[in-house]
């Protein structure tokens, strides 16, 4: 047996691309040289004088590229430790930060298991990055990610990056946080396994998260888009190892996170935002569980997956009377016919009970 990894257990550095390694970056307006406490900020040619449009002078500076608050408030958040944490513009700009780091601009690879989230293939084609699949399977109740094939496929292909979503999108289903460990395990020194938790919130399974100190290779992505209730405020957040973490930091663009964002974000980790966000989970999981039985009841409707997540994947028979049905009633729901495998699925997000009366009054007439 080897000796559990420590905690400071080094990131593989050869996994960054090599010209990047002591890449440092863009250097931004907020540091200043040590000595004598700098009070008079006239390095980086903003304005004297706040804009009208912001009498208290809120945005008058550049923001820090890393708000220490915010950064500080997803560390306690998440029981982990402020260098682990990058804030980025959504979950997406996370993703590609990571294609970018880890893959050579047209080489190298990412593995993705089909169907899943179109971001990371979108991220690998725009840095001529190949993308490989191995597609998961279905028994019509639930998916399988092959996280076997996954670190084959890695491995054959020279890959730098796995994604795996978790819940998966649009699949619902988790991922066994064992199955996560030991893909990691299989490529500690391969490739980077990101674990997407976007819909970690409506989950039971424990977070990847807990994975991070022990395997260097992972990195988890969180998100206050979905349970949080702000994908308009733009915050995605990747939790990686220290070293990985700090050039990802100086790959990102110069101030990636707008003062008022993270203002807005922070306070979205307050005690009782934090109180609400659950409630709204709960009355989520409930309303999913109800419309979850409503669809099945609908005549044509093959299956409804289990969903760990905030929507249900619905495969029918006349998946267009599905559609045409709920268009009448003004409800647009997620197209899925033009992915492989799901010829026949739509993708119904959880709302508000009043809108998930909307949806169950209209497969209601369909019934009819
Ligand atoms: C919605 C979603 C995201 C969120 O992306 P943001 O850029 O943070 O809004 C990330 N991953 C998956 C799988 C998603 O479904």
């Amino acid at each position: 047996m080897t000796a559990a990894p420590s905690r400071t257990a080094p990131f593989p550095a050869h996994l960054v691309r090599e010209d990047l390694r002591d890449f440092t970056g863009y250097s931004s307006a907020r540091t200043s040289a040590p000595g004598v406490p700098a009070s008079i900020w006239l390095n980086a040619n903003e304005s004297g004088e706040p804009s009208t449009a912001d009498p208290d002078g809120e945005c008058r500076r550049y923001p820090e590229p890393q708000p220490p608050a915010l950064v500080e408030a997803f560390a306690d958040l998440w029981a982990t430790t402020p260098d682990r944490v990058v804030v980025g513009r959504g979950s997406d700009e996370v993703i590609e930060l990571l294609v970018r780091t880890l893959c050579r601009p047209g080489g190298d690879g990412i593995v993705v298991a089909p169907p899943t989230f179109g971001m990371y293939a979108v991220s690998a084609r725009l840095h001529g990055v190949p993308v490989h699949e191995v597609p998961q399977t279905d028994d019509d109740l639930t998916w399988r990610v092959d996280t076997d094939g996954l670190a084959r496929t890695a491995r054959l292909t020279g890959s730098r990056v796995v994604f795996v979503a978790s819940p998966g999108n649009p699949t619902g289903t988790v991922v066994p946080l064992r199955e996560l460990a030991a893909l990691a395990e299989e490529l500690a020194e391969e490739a980077v396994v990101v674990v997407d938790e976007a819909y970690g919130e409506y989950a039971e399974q424990r977070s990847a998260i807990a994975l991070l100190e022990e395997r260097p290779n992972v990195v988890v992505l969180r998100t206050l888009s979905k349970a949080h209730g702000l994908a308009g405020a733009r915050i995605g957040i990747g939790l990686a190892h220290p070293d990985l973490a700090a050039v990802l930091r100086r790959v990102q663009a110069p101030y990636p996170v707008p003062a008022p964002v993270a203002a807005m974000g922070l306070s979205a980790l307050g005690p009782e935002a934090l109180a609400a966000t659950r409630r709204r989970v709960q009355q989520t999981l409930r309303l999913r569980d109800t419309a979850g039985r409503r669809l099945r009841d609908v005549p044509g409707v093959r299956a409804v997956y289990a969903s760990d997540a905030n929507f249900l994947l619905v495969r029918s028979d006349d998946p267009d009377a599905l559609l045409h049905t709920l268009a009448s009633a003004g409800i647009v729901v997620r197209d899925l016919r033009h992915q492989p495998g799901l010829h026949d699925a739509l993708r119904i997000t959880v709302g508000t009970a009043d809108e998930m009366t909307a949806l169950d009054t209209a497969l209601r007439e369909n019934l009819a």
